[in-house]
C-alpha cells in the first residue's frame, strides 16, 4: 500500500459519451509511435462489448486466496479492431470526388469488425424501454495491482506519495504479463518500442498541482479527483462520508481508486404507458458492474434528488452538481490544501 492514494470519482449520471476526455489523453499522451490502438482513457457504452472487445471476461487480477488468476492478452486485430482509416475529406464533402467510401475501413474493400466505440449507444431493451450508460475508463492505479504482481522484471511500481502505478519503460522488457493480468485491460502494448505503456494519471500535471487532463477537460463536470484521506474534498465526501461512489468489479481483488456514481434512470412504461415504480436500467445489471451496494446508493441519490425537488436543501446534490469547477479538484500533496 502506498503512503497516500489520489483517486477519482466519477459520477455517471452527468456523462455525456462526448469521448472530450479520450481526446484530451490521446492527445496528450497517445498520439505518437506505436500507441494507434492505446486508449489509457476511453467511454465505452454499457451493457456493451467495451474496449478491448470482452474486457469483463478476460480474466486477470486475484482470487479469492490472493493468488493471481490467469488472463488473456487481447488479441490486436479481433480485441481492439486494427486501426481503421476515415476518409475525412469526402466525409465532409460529399459532393466530392466519390473515389472511397466514407465508411471506416482497413483497404479498399475491407471493413473493420471491431474498434473502440463499435457499440455505442446500442444498449439493451426495446423502445420504450431501451437503455444504456456511459462507462468513461482508465487504469484504476490500484491499491493491489495485479499488473505489479505480475510483473517478472519488477518494472511496475506503486508511488508511495500518492499512490500511482507506473511502468518503468527502462525495465520493460515487453514480456506482457501485466497486459493479461490486470483484469480491467489497461496496459496497452507499444509494438514500436517493444513496452508495455498505461495510464499515467497525469503524474507531470499532478505534480504541478494540476487535474488529470481527462478531468480537467471534462464538459459533464464528472470527475472529481482528490485524495481518499482529504476530509476537506469531494473524493472523500462521496466515498467515505456518503458512500455513493464505488468500485468498478471490486471482486477482482485489485482494489481499484477509481469510483462510480451509479447512474439513476427513468421508469419502465407498461404498455399503456404508465412508470411501473421499476428502473429502467436493471438493478442486478448495477449490481455485476458495482456491486451489492449498488441499489441502496440508488435509493440515496434518489431521496436526495427529491429534496431538492421539493425546494430543500441536499450537500450531496451540491456536491454532484459541482457548481465550482476548481473544487473538484484537490491534487496537491499537501494534506489539507487544494
Ligand atoms: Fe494495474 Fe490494471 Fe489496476 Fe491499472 S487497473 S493498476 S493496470 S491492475
Ligand atoms: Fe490519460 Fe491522464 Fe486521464 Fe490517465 S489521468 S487517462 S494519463 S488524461
Ligand atoms: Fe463523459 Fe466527461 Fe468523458 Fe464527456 S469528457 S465522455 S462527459 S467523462
Amino acid at each position: 500500500m502506498s503512503r497516500r492514494q489520489l483517486a477519482m470519482v466519477m459520477d455517471l449520471n452527468k456523462c455525456l459519451g462526448c469521448q472530450t476526455c479520450t481526446s484530451a489523453c490521446k492527445t496528450q499522451w497517445t498520439n505518437r509511435r506505436g500507441r494507434d490502438d492505446m486508449l489509457w482513457n476511453h467511454v465505452e457504452t454499457q451493457p456493451g462489448r467495451g474496449y478491448p472487445r470482452d474486457w469483463r471476461g478476460s480474466g486477470g487480477g486475484f482470487d479469492g486466496a490472493g493468488r493471481l488468476r490467469p488472463g488473456r492478452i487481447p488479441d490486436r486485430a479481433r480485441d481492439y479492431g486494427a486501426p481503421f482509416e476515415v476518409n475525412h475529406a469526402q466525409a465532409l464533402n460529399p459532393l466530392g470526388a466519390l473515389a472511397r467510401p466514407t465508411a471506416p475501413h482497413l483497404g479498399p474493400d475491407t471493413p473493420p469488425s471491431f474498434g473502440p466505440g463499435w457499440d455505442e449507444d446500442q444498449g439493451a431493451g426495446a423502445y420504450p424501454n431501451s437503455w444504456f450508460f456511459y462507462l468513461p475508463r482508465i487504469c484504476n492505479h490500484c491499491t493491489n495491482p495485479a499488473c505489479l504482481a505480475a510483473c517478472p522484471r519488477g518494472a511496475i511500481y506503486k508511488r508511495d506519495e500518492d499512490g500511482i502505478v507506473l511502468v518503468d519503460q527502462k525495465r520493460c522488457r515487453g514480456y506482457q504479463h501485466c497486459i493479461g493480468a490486470c483484469p480491467y485491460k489497461k496496459v496497452y502494448f507499444n509494438p514500436t518500442f517493444g513496452r508495455s505503456e498505461k495510464c499515467i494519471l497525469c503524474y507531470p500535471r499532478v505534480e504541478r498541482g494540476l487535474a488529470p487532463a481527462c478531468a480537467q477537460q471534462c464538459p459533464g463536470r464528472i470527475r472529481f479527483v482528490g485524495y481518499l484521506d482529504d476530509e476537506a474534498g469531494a473524493v472523500h465526501a462521496l466515498v467515505t462520508r456518503w458512500r455513493v461512489a464505488l468500485p468498478l468489479h471490486a471482486e477482482f481483488g485489485t482494489g481499484p481508486n477509481v469510483y462510480y456514481v451509479p447512474p439513476l434512470s427513468p421508469d419502465k412504461l407498461d404498455d399503456q404507458g404508465r412508470p411501473t415504480g421499476e428502473r429502467r436500467i436493471p438493478d442486478a445489471f448495477l449490481v455485476e458492474l458495482f456491486g451489492p451496494r449498488a441499489p441502496e446508493v440508488l435509493g440515496v441519490l434518489q431521496a436526495e434528488r427529491e429534496k431538492r425537488r421539493r425546494g430543500e436543501p441536499s450537500a450531496l446534490m451540491d456536491l454532484l452538481i459541482a457548481y465550482r469547477h476548481d473544487e473538484m479538484f484537490r491534487v496537491s500533496r499537501r494534506k489539507g490544501a487544494t
